[in-house]
């Protein structure tokens, strides 16, 4: 729990200022760590939603792959989305990931 540096009221798990008296209070630089990558965002939404519903806070990152090496012109510039997640929820999230994708 953290408690606002200026009033000492208490501040909400997401809020980012102190609800009494406006205080910026950045949340705690959690630090995340990426899990498995993900071949498109699609995949990457779906996750998140499950890790969510699990109180796991996730971030998604999108790489465009360079089109540089499709050079017979068919191939589209694809995304490759990977999942960042709190590093003490990385093994939860890394098992509900692996067993999403067995059924995808
Ligand atoms: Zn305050």
């Amino acid at each position: 729990m953290r408690i606002c540096s200026r009033c000492r009221a208490e501040i909400p798990q997401q809020a980012d200022r102190c609800p009494e008296c406006g205080q910026a209070c950045p949340r705690e630089k959690v630090k995340m760590t990426p899990l498995h990558p993900l071949p498109s965002r699609m995949y990457a939404e779906m996750v998140k939603e499950v890790l969510e519903k699990r109180g796991i806070s996730c971030i998604i990152k999108t790489d465009l792959l360079s089109s540089a090496f499709g050079s017979d012109g068919t191939s589209a510039v694809g995304t490759r989305a990977v999942i960042y997640v709190p590093e003490d929820r990385c093994q939860e999230s890394e098992e509900i990931l692996h067993q999403m994708l067995d059924h995808i």
